[in-house]
């Protein structure tokens, strides 16, 4: 169905770290650092929305299996976690981006400069709009 199913049924070649019934995580190709990992439900969905509980908890689960082994193997206080949606999820398929975080290690958080409402009202309105 896409490059990620294709991974997750082992039709596509991809260095995996941990696998379960529900979940495949693999290496990122294109790593924000070394050890940068991809966790994809078995189950093409572009959005958070759609994801069942099930899938959802068996990423976190995995994601906190993976920090562990993080701070194990290259004794990385810090880590990184990002997941991008709907029409900004890249390749169509779900996926939870882990990366381990070092000291000075250039890796930023960048979008455009520009005044962005801080407010009670936006607080309301998305209060009003969470259900
Ligand atoms: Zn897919």
């Amino acid at each position: 169905m896409c490059l990620f199913c294709d991974i997750a049924e082992h039709k596509m070649n991809a260095h995996i770290v941990y696998e379960t019934g529900r979940i495949t995580a693999f290496l990122d190709i294109n790593p924000a650092n070394e050890g940068h990992v991809l966790i994809i439900p078995k189950l093409h969905t572009d959005t958070l929305v759609e994801l069942p509980d099930e899938y959802l908890l068996e990423i976190a689960d995995t994601a906190r299996k993976i920090i562990k082994a993080y701070d194990v193997i290259y004794n990385a206080k810090g880590y990184g976690v990002m997941q991008n949606g709907g029409a900004n999820c890249e390749f169509g398929h779900f996926h939870f981006h882990v990366f381990p975080r070092f000291p000075d290690d250039g890796y930023d958080w960048i979008y455009p400069e520009g005044s962005k409402e801080v407010s009670e009202e936006v607080a309301a309105r998305l209060r009003s709009a969470i259900q």
